[in-house]
């Protein structure tokens, strides 16, 4: 199918385009990637009369981290694609959950034109890019012609693929804190093929002092209907690193209990459940044996464990 008739704008200021959006806010859309947008109108699940295609804008392709050891901060554009995320060995050191959930998204074509803000602002439950900018605690920051405000994870999102943006804002970039020197992350997914989005997902943050786990985050995909965070620290605090795997059996209850997965054609609630439950906890063991993706800072090839197996 082909979408409707459509009106597509490509300004290259910012001052331009927050006009056009302010202009047409009532049937208007921002086009990024394309990648989940264009889908949509191809099956007429929306029909905007105008697309401002923002591909052209200068001052929106920034990627950068900034900040000293410890606290440092992950600037990512409105224009950068997944995939120049993904690569950045800046970023991995900085923030390793970024690049390891990114390999998790679609293939290296759709990685090759989607943007990382475009997911963001899509707040697709089934996506990885709201869910870990909820965990690491990160922020957009947003511009109409009305000004420009911040907001956080849980203020952005409202529901499934709906955000508390209005019609005229736009998403200039997202921020992802760094991840502090001790704390260990990860992510981990399964899906039925190669590419396909996961049946569930999870992203975890462990932070350690010495031998000793004192705290635990953890974000889901598929399983909740916005990214909710899940804190564990009351739960694993003071457990020893190498008494994970009797630790990981509470975590798993803990996670079962907090997620509120729907069942489809593809799996059903308590699949997804048990399977929420299985990845938890060897993502949390497997962070406690000390396997820190901090290590592959900068690598594109999948973990041998990887459970989208063939995906580049
Ligand atoms: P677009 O499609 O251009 O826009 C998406 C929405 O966000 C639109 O409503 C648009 O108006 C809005 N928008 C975009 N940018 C802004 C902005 N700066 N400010 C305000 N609003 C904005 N995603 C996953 O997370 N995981 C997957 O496994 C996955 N698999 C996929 C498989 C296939 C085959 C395809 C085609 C896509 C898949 N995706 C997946 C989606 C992909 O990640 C998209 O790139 C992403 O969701 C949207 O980014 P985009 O730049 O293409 O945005």
């Amino acid at each position: 199918m082909k979408p409707p008739p459509l009106r597509i704008h490509r300004p290259t200021t910012l001052e331009d385009t927050l006009d056009l959006l302010s202009e047409h806010s009532a049937a208007g859309k921002v086009l990024a990637g394309g990648q989940s947008l264009v889908p949509v109108l191809n099956m007429r699940l929306a029909a905007p009369s105008d697309l401002i295609d923002i591909t052209a804008v200068s001052g929106l392709d920034e990627l950068l981290v900034t900040g000293n050891d410890g606290q440092t901060e992950i600037i990512v554009g409105a224009r950068a694609t997944h995939r120049r995320v993904e690569r950045s060995a800046e970023i991995a050191a900085a923030n390793p959950l970024l690049g390891e959930a990114l390999r998790f998204v679609a293939h290296p074509a759709v990685r090759n034109r989607g943007t990382t803000v475009g997911s963001i602002a899509h707040a697709d439950p089934n996506g990885e890019m709201p869910m870990i900018l909820a965990l690491t605690g990160g922020r957009v920051d947003v511009r109409s012609t009305r000004g420009e405000r911040s907001l956080e994870a849980d203020e952005l999102n409202v529901g499934p693929l709906e955000t508390c943006l209005e019609a005229d804002e736009l998403i200039t970039r997202a921020v992802f804190p760094g991840l502090p020197a001790e704390a260990r992350a990860g992510f981990d997914e399964l899906a039925r093929r190669s590419g396909d989005y996961g049946l569930a997902g999870v992203g975890m943050i462990v932070d350690v002092d010495d031998d000793t786990v004192t705290g635990l985050r953890c974000g889901f995909i598929s399983v909740t209907d916005v990214p909710e965070i899940l804190n564990l620290d009351a739960l694993v605090s003071g457990t020893g690193l190498n008494d994970a795997p009797e630790a990981a059996d509470a975590v798993v209850d803990a996670v079962r209990n907090f997620i509120d997965p729907g069942g489809d054609i593809q799996a059903s609630a308590d699949y997804r459940r048990h399977l929420t439950g299985v990845l938890a906890s060897r993502l949390f063991r497997r962070l406690c044996r000390g396997e820190n993706p901090r290590k592959r800072a900068g690598g594109t090839r999948r973990p041998a464990t990887d459970t989208k197996r063939g995906r580049a």
